[in-house]
């Protein structure tokens, strides 16, 4: 279980949580990973962060 720590809502369901994710076009992060965000869907505060594993082969399961 989660909570915003800015606003305090329970982020229980995938939908209270807004994953923003990028290419990591700034030759900071592997060209073959992808850097994310999560941020409450009530006030936008950023939850956490991380790099997605490299997807071999081009993912497909979503
Ligand atoms: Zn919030």
């Amino acid at each position: 279980m989660v909570h915003c720590p800015e606003c305090e809502t329970t982020l229980a369901e995938a939908d209270d949580i807004e994953f923003s994710e990028m290419d990591a076009t700034t030759g900071f992060l592997a060209a073959s990973k992808r850097f994310y965000t999560a941020n409450c869907a009530a006030c936008g505060a950023t939850i956490g962060s991380g790099v997605a594993g490299a997807k071999a082969g081009g993912g497909g399961a979503v």
